[in-house]
């Protein structure tokens, strides 16, 4: 059997069914296992914590796909997860939406594996070794029991590097998707490239929060910044805003964030489009005195790992210091991070800190997460990475 020793004292978060084991961990490596291979993982004395999924060239040496040891990791095993994840969407989602994440990594027992779903199609992404074995399997029970006609892949995220991985793109199975994917959420239409966009094409996860910006924009004046393909900006037009303007500095997502406005059949004089740098913008906007109803803040990861930290902060500090003081008294800021490494204690305390220099007073409304297709494993906290905070400012 081919066996990863761990250091004596390193099993204590496998106990508890965290599902990665780092390197720093690992004693010995028994048998010469490949890239992907099953292995067992084993305590310093020998007792048996996990089988999963073993990765040479990354940190994140094993990803465990089971923790009971009369249960083998096998391709019944895969598709048995993958039935589960479309059970737990079915239950959730009893109104189907036409965008939904159907397999979200390790809360859905299938680490590295993220699969959306755009009307009939799915888009694959895989991550890890222990993800990239199974594609096969799993574009197949895509198409048997998930409602596609085709599975097309988008490997191309940056973090395949660190388990070196060559990026991988096209149809895995079945049908090959149209150049752009319609898909309607409330009265809003998007229009999802599933081969050029970010992600698998579109940001799915913010689908309460654009929801919750819709309820909160009627007869408002609203700023959408990191506007994208115009999530944001075409929710709050869907909940009756009186004008929106957008930023983004992605000449491409704004055109297509034109699409989406005119796709929904609202009116294009509706939104101002601003495209450049959202530090820039934002301190223009307030010099020439302009001032907003609703707030909308959703940057890009700005860190993408712990060490990145610090400089993060002072991002997301500026951004918020700028949109608050765009905001009228009374006003609402929604803002986002969706890095990891930011939890919800730092970002209040950094969204406390620019409200401090702005100088204003604030209220928190509500905590918002993403939506419930992205599922948090209990013993796996760290998938818990898009946060926000709906304040009122005072
Ligand atoms: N709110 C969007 C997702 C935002 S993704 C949605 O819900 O769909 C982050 C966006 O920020 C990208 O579109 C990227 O082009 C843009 N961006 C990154 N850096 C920027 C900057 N400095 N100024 C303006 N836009 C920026």
């Amino acid at each position: 059997m081919k066996r990863v020793v761990l250091k004596l004292g390193r099993d204590k978060s496998l106990r508890r069914r965290h599902p990665w084991v780092f390197s720093g961990a690992v004693a010995r490596v028994d048998g010469g296992p490949q890239p992907g291979e099953t292995v067992e993982v084993v305590a310093a004395d020998g007792a048996f914590l996990g089988r999963g999924a073993y990765s040479p060239r990354s940190q994140i040496r094993v990803r465990i796909l089971s923790f009971d040891p009369a249960v083998a990791v096998d391709e019944a095993l895969i598709a048995s997860r993958l039935q589960h994840a479309l059970a737990y969407r079915a239950r959730q989602f009893p109104v189907r939406p036409d965008g939904l994440r159907l397999v979200h990594g390790e809360a859905d027992g299938l680490p590295g594996v993220v699969v959306d779903r755009y009307g009939e199609f799915a888009v694959l992404q895989c991550t890890a070794t222990s993800a990239e074995r199974w594609r096969e399997v799993i574009a197949a029970g895509l198409i048997a029991h998930g409602g596609c006609r085709g599975v097309y892949e988008r490997s191309d995220a940056e973090v395949r590097e660190l388990e070196g991985l060559p990026a991988r793109c096209g149809v895995v199975r079945g049908a090959e998707p149209p150049p752009s994917i319609e898909i309607t959420e409330g009265a809003a239409r998007y229009r999802v490239d599933v081969r050029g966009g970010h992600k698998t094409g579109f940001y799915l996860d913010q689908r309460d929060n654009r929801a919750r910006l819709a309820t909160l924009a009627a007869g408002r004046e609203v700023l959408d910044v990191f506007a994208y393909t115009g999530g944001f900006t075409c929710a709050a037009l869907a909940g009756g805003a009186a004008g929106v303007t957008a930023i983004d500095s992605s000449h491409e997502a704004l055109a297509r964030a034109r699409d989406n406005v005119a796709a929904s059949g609202f009116a294009p004089g509706a939104v101002e489009w601003l495209e450049g740098d959202a530090f820039a913008l934002l301190r223009e906007l307030h010099a020439q005195g302009r001032r907003f109803d609703v707030v909308v803040l959703d940057p890009p990861k700005f860190a993408p790992t712990a060490k990145h930290v610090q400089r993060a902060a002072r991002a997301y500090k500026d951004v918020n210091l700028w949109a608050l003081r765009l905001l009228r008294e009374g006003g609402t800021l929604l803002s986002f991070s969706c890095s990891a490494a930011v939890d919800p204690a730092l970002l209040q305390s950094i969204v406390a800190g620019a409200a401090l220099d702005a100088p204003c007073a604030g209220r928190i409304g509500a905590w918002l997460h993403a939506a419930a297709d992205h599922p948090v494993a209990l013993n796996f906290p760290e998938a818990a990475y898009l946060k926000g905070l709906q304040l009122e400012r005072g």
